[in-house]
């Protein structure tokens, strides 16, 4: 296992690239911490699988440097980097059978055979694949046959990191969180650094101790799933973070007062900077229907089982606030109120308010 740095990574597809807009990694600065169980979580085309690739030597960035336990192994091939990749469609050999194709990457190594049979058994039974144990790999169902991919994946012991990337995207819907338990369960008994990418916020909030949200190209926050929701660092992460996702409202700031539709909204604490765009974000979970505040007009009641989310309507702005208990009606006048230490400023997309003491 290894401590996994990138520092100033860049990356363009294009032999020539000019502006900002050709590199699919913008600059990336990052440390993975030893054992950490990590997601990297942003929508699809944001550099994810680009920075994987990076990271396991399949493909060499543009520029910076990758190192592990600070040591530099940019210009190391990936079957020098002693890393386990486990990609979105399965890579197993159809004409061995599951025992064999879980025992390849030991045998690869030269692993004593009677330590792999164990660790062979071993994997198959927290994959509960035994009974295919002696099956050729080409008779399994897709579903299967990516159980045995990530089996591939996680049976040495020895491996610097293990990186998943979309490994769910060919199982069954109910495969799904018992696969995504089980490998939260594996980490914490294998203690190996893991990183699990996705575009599904449910796996990477389920899976990882520390998520690195991208968006284009970008890291925009690392935090844990709390810190994630409560505070996000960028309008980007509110909106994918979240069902529904934060409310992200214009407004406009007069000498550090902030009004939205001709109301004074107070915030969590003083706004930092100035110029540039700015909007307010605030949670739905943080919203409240009131009985003074700002006005607003009921556009939807949707019950989503445990609350309903209400959207209302501020002058053309909609926002929409979860509502545990009694709803109003649609078409009704209410009031919003938003709680203050969770309403937050943001300029270009980025937090722009401190927390007060
Ligand atoms: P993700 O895994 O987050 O979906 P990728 O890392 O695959 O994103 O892609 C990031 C960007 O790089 C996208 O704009 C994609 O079109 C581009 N890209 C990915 N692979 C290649 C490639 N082999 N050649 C050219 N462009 C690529
Ligand atoms: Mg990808």
């Amino acid at each position: 296992m290894a401590k996994i740095t990138l520092s100033n990574l860049r990356h363009s597809y294009l032999p020539n690239p000019k502006g900002q807009e050709d590199y699919a990694l913008k600059e990336i600065d990052l440390d993975w911490q030893d054992g950490g169980a990590y997601a990297l979580l942003g929508p699809s085309g944001c550099g994810k699988s680009t920075l994987l690739n990076i990271i396991s030597g399949l493909l060499a960035p543009s520029e910076g440097r990758i190192l592990f336990d600070d040591r530099d192994v940019t210009d190391l091939p990936p079957d020098q980097r002693n890393i386990a990749q486990v990609f979105q469609f399965p890579v197993i050999y159809d004409t061995m059978t599951v025992r064999d194709n879980l025992a390849f990457p030991l045998r690869n190594r030269g692993v004593p055979e009677t330590r792999i049979a164990e660790r062979v058994d071993e994997i198959a039974g927290m994959l509960e694949v035994e009974d295919m144990l002696d099956i050729r790999a080409a008779h399994l169902s897709p579903d299967n046959k990516q159980k045995i991919s990530m089996g591939r994946g996680l049976v040495r012991d020895d491996v610097n990191v293990v990186m998943f990337d979309e490994p769910l995207t060919v199982i069954d819907p109910h495969l799904k969180w018992k696969l995504r338990s089980k490998l939260k369960e594996l980490h914490q008994r294998v203690r190996a650094t893991m990183i699990y990418v996705t575009h599904d916020q449910t796996e990477a909030l389920t899976f990882a101790d520390q998520v690195v949200v991208m968006q284009d190209g970008e890291v925009v926050q690392i935090g844990t799933p709390v810190e994630l929701f409560e505070r996000p660092q960028h309008t980007f992460v509110g909106h994918f973070i979240g069902s529904p996702g934060m409310n992200v409202l214009p407004v406009t700031e007069t000498d550090g007062q902030v009004s939205f539709n001709g109301q004074t909204i107070f915030l969590e604490g003083k706004v930092t900077g100035q110029g540039g765009s700015t909007e307010l974000g605030i949670r739905p979970e943080f919203v409240s229907i009131a009985t003074t505040g700002i006005e607003a007009r009921v556009r939807k009641v949707s019950d989503v089982g445990r609350h309903s989310v209400v959207e209302a309507m501020v002058g053309d702005t909609p926002v929409k606030a979860v509502v545990e208990g009694a709803v109003p009606e649609q078409g009704a006048p209410v009031h919003l109120n938003f709680a203050q230490k969770q309403t937050r400023l943001y300029r270009d997309g980025w937090i722009a308010t401190e927390v007060s003491a």
